[in-house]
């Protein structure tokens, strides 16, 4: 049994004292991720997972969230494909992803060709930091071999 904690005392409240300094929760993933930690959102009140980062539970509008570190698994929910021009990289995939946490989260799924990810695949999140900014990319997860 977990215990209700109180989430009304129990909030931050220097975000607003800081004039110019917002280390609101989009903030805080980010410089986790720069430091090559992936952790997502979860309400402790409804306990469902929740992505993108956020001040309140868009389940049942409950603010006391706290971070977790998912496992990385996925499962494709819709994919499609980007086209792009060679010079600017190519065609590429942007898919959703459901995470076994039970979020939902846009990225792409990379180690196949864009057309070639289909929905149902299962996949593993990774941190991509070849980006001027660190991002989660899923690779397919090759099935009985
Ligand atoms: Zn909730």
């Amino acid at each position: 049994m977990l215990e209700k904690s109180d989430s009304k005392r129990g909030q931050a409240v220097s975000d607003s004292s800081l004039s110019g300094s917002n280390a609101g929760p989009e903030k805080i993933y980010l410089d986790a991720l720069e430091k090559g930690i992936w952790q997502i959102q979860s309400c402790t009140e409804c306990r469902k997972a929740i992505f993108y980062p956020r001040n309140v539970c868009p389940h049942c509008g409950g603010t006391a969230l706290s971070w977790i570190a998912p496992s990385g698994n996925g499962t494709v929910y819709s994919s499609s494909t980007i086209h792009r021009s060679q010079e600017h990289g190519g065609d590429y995939n942007v898919s959703l992803i459901d995470l076994d946490e039970g979020a939902r989260m846009m990225s792409t799924v990379l180690g196949c060709a864009p057309l070639d990810v289909k929905i149902g695949m299962p996949v593993k999140a990774r941190i991509d930091s070849s980006a001027t900014q660190p991002r989660v990319v899923f690779d397919v997860v090759e099935v009985g071999k």
